[in-house]
């Protein structure tokens, strides 16, 4: 940075706002360290630009699970109560089965225990 730049650079960010866009590029030209963060600021910007894509991409999918959790939540806590008073039914006939077999009732059964039916 020479003296001259030294007396009119007042830092990138005042110079980007104080400037218009013509006087701005012809300090760019002059200020070493202006046209550095500049560039810095082109980079940031691109990258920016490039991400968009995917940050989109990625707030559509974490929203896709947030609504599959959501729906997963609300499944359960509907199916949960038929659930368990199946599982108390199933219950019920195990007991049965166990208690009661066919040959106990006085069903005709084969040579396995099983009903049999001509
Ligand atoms: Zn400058």
């Amino acid at each position: 940075m020479n003296e001259e730049n030294k007396k009119t650079c007042n830092g990138y960010e005042a110079m980007y706002t104080f400037l218009n866009d013509e006087d701005f590029k012809e300090h760019l030209k002059v200020c070493e360290e202006c046209a550095k963060e500049h560039a810095r600021m082109q980079r940031v910007s691109e990258l920016i630009q490039e991400a968009k894509p995917y940050i989109k991409e990625k707030q559509k999918r974490r929203t896709i699970l947030k609504s599959a959790a959501a729906f997963f939540v609300v499944a359960f806590a509907t199916l949960s109560i038929p659930l368990c008073m199946t599982g108390i039914n199933v219950y019920d006939d195990l007991v049965a089965q166990n208690s009661l077999t066919a040959q106990e009732m006085g069903f005709p059964v084969d040579e396995y225990g099983f009903l049999y039916v001509e």
